[in-house]
């Protein structure tokens, strides 16, 4: 008799390497497990075979019901600062860790299943997710991979046959997530409160392994490790900020070690651009503002800066904090350099010049004033430099403002000795048309809620290549109709 094919092989380090960091647990039952989206591109990547998974058998995997072979199911430990207050105790309160998988590139990837019911961290919540939050994060994340941004990823989303109880009744769903770990500056926290430094070195070896294994062995590691942190952390907020993303709920729980954006809760793109643009109904305090996400990086990073001293000098605790303070002081330079150069690219420039910061403030304080769409800006830019100025012109009330500075900006694109084609070229290939606006993602999730995934569908494709204009997408390139007024977005609970 031939052994039957294991789905997925199995390698699952977290549950062998940290006993102590977690809690075996397993999903609960639901009734009526049904895929509803599957993620080939990513299964191809993942080594999976998609015939094996788009199966009943696949949905009750995805679903959390049926263990697949070589699992070993967990809810992870973590604590984390919640808008700025300490809780000593989170964890996976609704997700298991399945287990690990080495994908084609030879990365080492989470298979993490969110939405599977009640565990020991649940705090009293229901352990479940519903299918509107699960489809908004499949979406977001899929949008930002194709936007080249770090995240997690989609695999799979099922809807479960239960009914669960949010602002009424609404369908159950679970999400399939894949991710490069899901080690979260809250994870330190958590052992870094109770005292455990050994575990606090266990859990950074464990770290430098997974996301930075040319350290291994030396001796100023745990120092390099936070080095590393900070530098992909301040890569990720200028591409946040860049692309126009809004998190919405940057507690240090949410705050990734390896560098993904992580928790597609509250979060959207803004549309006109405003640094003060807040769309999560409980961040009454615009705490986790479009603009405020550097700042409040940089805030998380201390936390795990706080956790690491132990670590980084355990004889000289002085020390041990001039070293740390000093890779945190990069980031702010760290952001910056990263954001000029994106801000060079998309407004088709090349050569740096002093004035940089200038043309950009002016640029953006324009667009703010006037709430210009942030996105169509770019587009419309590019098409500026083919000396076609008209539809950016169209995007002002008073086009005067931005008249003078587009003579500033022409100046400097001369500079650049290249062809008009040629910067527009280059402008439309970093500049998105297709972005996952919000009145496009209502729409797709509210169609999906009535069990219909033709427009979340097409949505999904049309973000997969957001680049390429495509003149039978017009719809998805324009802002909301006015009609669809304020956003308001809710935590994906
Ligand atoms: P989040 O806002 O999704 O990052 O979640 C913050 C914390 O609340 C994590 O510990 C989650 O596991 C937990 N949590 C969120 N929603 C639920 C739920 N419906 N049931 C149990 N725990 C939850
Ligand atoms: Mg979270």
């Amino acid at each position: 008799m031939t052994a039957r094919p294991h789905i997925f092989q199995f390698d699952n380090s977290y549950a062998r390497d940290l006993p102590g960091f977690y809690v075996a647990w397993e999903g609960a039952k639901v009734p009526a497990p049904n895929l509803v989206l599957f993620n080939r591109d990513l299964a191809a990547e993942l080594n999976l075979d998609a015939k094996l998974l788009e199966t009943p058998e696949g949905a009750e995997i995805f679903a959390g019901v049926r263990q697949p072979d070589g699992a070993t199911p967990l809810a992870q430990v973590y604590a984390g600062h919640q808008f700025g207050g300490f809780s000593p105790q989170l964890g996976d309160g609704r997700a298991l860790l399945l287990g690990e998988i080495i994908d084609k590139a030879g990365n080492r990837k989470d298979i993490q299943l969110k939405g599977s019911g009640p565990t020991p961290f649940s705090r009293g919540g229901d352990g479940k997710a519903v299918v509107g939050p699960v489809l908004r994060e499949y979406i977001l994340a899929e949008a930002m991979h194709a936007l080249g941004i770090p995240t997690t990823r989609a695999l799979a989303a099922v809807t479960t046959g239960e009914t669960i109880y949010r602002d009424g009744p609404k369908p159950g769903a679970v999400l399939t997530r894949v991710a490069a770990s899901h080690l979260r500056v809250g994870t330190f926290q958590y052992f870094a409160a109770r005292g455990e430094t050994d575990k606090l070195r266990q859990l950074s070896d464990y770290a430098i392994a997974r996301h930075a294994p040319d350290l291994a062995g030396q001796s100023d590691r745990y120092l390099q490790l936070f080095r590393g942190v900070v530098e992909r952390q301040a890569s990720l907020m200028a591409k946040w900020v860049l692309v126009g993303f809004v998190h919405g709920v940057m507690n240090t729980d949410n705050t990734t070690i390896s560098g993904e954006t992580i928790d597609y809760g509250p979060c959207a793109f803004i549309d006109a651009y405003d640094p003060a643009a807040v769309f999560s109904s409980i961040d009454h305090g615009g705490r986790y503002a479009f603009g405020r996400q550097p700042v409040i990086m940089q805030w998380n990073l201390a936390r795990l800066a706080e956790t690491l001293l132990p670590l980084i000098q355990p004889d000289d605790p002085d020390h041990a904090v001039e070293l740390a303070s000093t890779e945190l002081a990069r980031f702010p330079d760290l952001y910056r350099s990263d954001w000029l150069t994106g801000m060079r690219s998309k407004t088709g420039l090349q050569t740096e010049a002093e004035d940089d910061p200038d043309l950009f403030e002016t640029m953006l304080a324009a667009l703010q004033e006037q709430s210009v769409d942030y996105t169509l800006f770019f587009r419309h830019l590019a098409d500026a430099a083919m000396g076609a100025p008209e539809k950016l012109r169209d995007l002002f009330a008073d086009p005067e403002q931005i008249d003078v500075w587009l003579q500033r900006w022409r100046k400097r694109l001369e500079n650049e000795g290249k062809a008009p084609v040629e910067i527009k070229a280059e402008m439309d290939g970093v500049n998105p048309i297709y972005i996952p606006r919000n009145h496009l993602v209502e729409d797709a999730l509210q169609s999906a809620e009535t069990g219909e995934y033709l427009l979340i569908n097409k949505l999904l494709e049309v973000l997969q290549s957001p680049y390429e204009d495509r003149s039978d997408l017009e719809a998805y390139a324009l802002p909301a109709p006015a009609a669809f007024g304020p956003y308001r977005t809710f935590c994906g609970t």
